[in-house]
């Protein structure tokens, strides 16, 4: 599911973004609040250009979802990510971001300066525009997993685990996101299943070697979702072993709680008519810059990575995004 609505999804029937009349007119627009959109906040606002921030959906973005960030330099002892993202917004906020509640729910992108609405009423005018959305959770698209959202099915360990303390769930997923949160789960529940499509874990080393020694994790190589079963809550999986194969055979995992780990889909939909994306979604940009097809509409983070997609990574794009805004108005 995308953050964002899609251009369809206008204020008022037959009137464009164009008919709108703007409530405000800004140097600089930014739509999301993760390491990407706070950092370009950071920089823009020491730059004069009086950003005004729009937090999204998620405030904070994905890293509020996630527990104990190792990897992000200057932390010889971790922080966790819901910290992290507050100490950011206070270091936005310190040098005059306007940070705001709003979510982007259409776009006008066509000639500058550019619309944005917001919340599906307010319309904010802009002479540079950074998208910093980021990316959102993938599901398996199962009839019983939309069944059991929230009684059972989830995408965040570490929103959801408390609920299932002492009890066994399953994760799906080969990613380091999958054995983060495996491991996160086992921490505190009595079993972790890792459902893993094919004969090997995706996840760098470490991550895979951490999984593998924990006492209360199994992984459960070459084996698919076919369906979650219960009463009122998830109580089975029913998994396909060796999927097309000849020795295909199912079985049925007994669990209380299953998690989706299975990557993301960058939420680019609205900014889709205007800017150009690759087969997948991810905004293009010109390579190693956050430039767009549109001058002066610059993308950083999760929505336009889909290589790296770390926080240090969203970070360091965010800060390209808005030195090139910087510069954007001074040329113009
Ligand atoms: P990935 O894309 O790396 O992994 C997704 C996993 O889900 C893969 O194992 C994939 O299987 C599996 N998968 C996808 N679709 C299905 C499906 N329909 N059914 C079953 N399994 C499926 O996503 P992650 O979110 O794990 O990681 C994204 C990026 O973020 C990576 O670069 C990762 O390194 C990074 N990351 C870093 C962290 C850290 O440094 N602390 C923490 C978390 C993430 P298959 O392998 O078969 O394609």
């Amino acid at each position: 599911m995308s953050l964002f609505k899609s251009l369809e999804t206008k204020p008022e029937p037959n009137k464009g973004p164009n008919s709108l009349t703007p409530s405000e007119h800004v140097k600089c627009l930014i739509i999301g609040s993760g390491p990407a959109g706070y950092t370009a906040a950071i920089y823009a606002a020491r730059a004069n250009l009086k950003p005004l921030l729009f937090k999204g959906i998620q405030p904070g973005g994905q890293l509020t979802t996630t527990t104990e960030v190792e990897n992000f330099p200057g932390y010889p002892g971790g922080i966790t990510g819901p910290k992290m993202m507050d100490d950011l917004e206070q270091q936005a906020a310190r040098f005059g971001t306007d940070i705001r509640w709003g979510i982007a729910t259409s776009v006008d992108f066509s000639k500058a300066p550019y619309k944005v609405v917001v919340d599906e009423k307010n319309v904010v005018e802009a002479d540079t525009v950074i998208i910093a959305t980021g990316a959102t959770a993938r599901y398996l698209g199962m009839e019983s997993e939309d069944k059991y959202k929230g009684s059972g099915v989830s995408a965040c360990a570490t929103c959801d685990g408390f609920f299932y303390r002492g009890k066994d769930v399953a994760v799906v997923g080969g990613g380091d996101t999958a054995c983060e949160e495996a491991l996160y789960l086992a921490g505190m529940c009595n079993k972790v299943y890792l459902i893993v499509r094919k004969t090997f874990l995706r996840a760098t080393k470490i991550m895979q070697q951490r999984v593998m020694d924990a006492p209360n994790i199994e992984v459960l190589f070459e084996r698919n979702t076919k369906e979650l079963r219960g009463n009122q809550v998830v109580e089975e999986a029913v998994l396909i072993k060796r999927m097309g194969q000849p020795d295909e055979s199912e079985e049925v995992i007994r669990i209380d709680g299953f998690f989706l780990a299975i990557g993301h889909t960058p939420n680019s939909d609205i900014f889709a008519p205007y800017l150009e994306t690759d087969e997948t979604g991810y905004i293009r940009t010109v390579p190693g810059t956050p430039r767009t097809n549109v001058p002066g509409v610059f993308a950083c983070g999760d929505v336009q990575d889909k290589v790296y997609r770390q926080a240090v990574t969203a970070a360091g794009s965010g800060c390209q995004a808005a030195i090139e805004a910087e510069r954007y108005l001074a040329q113009k």
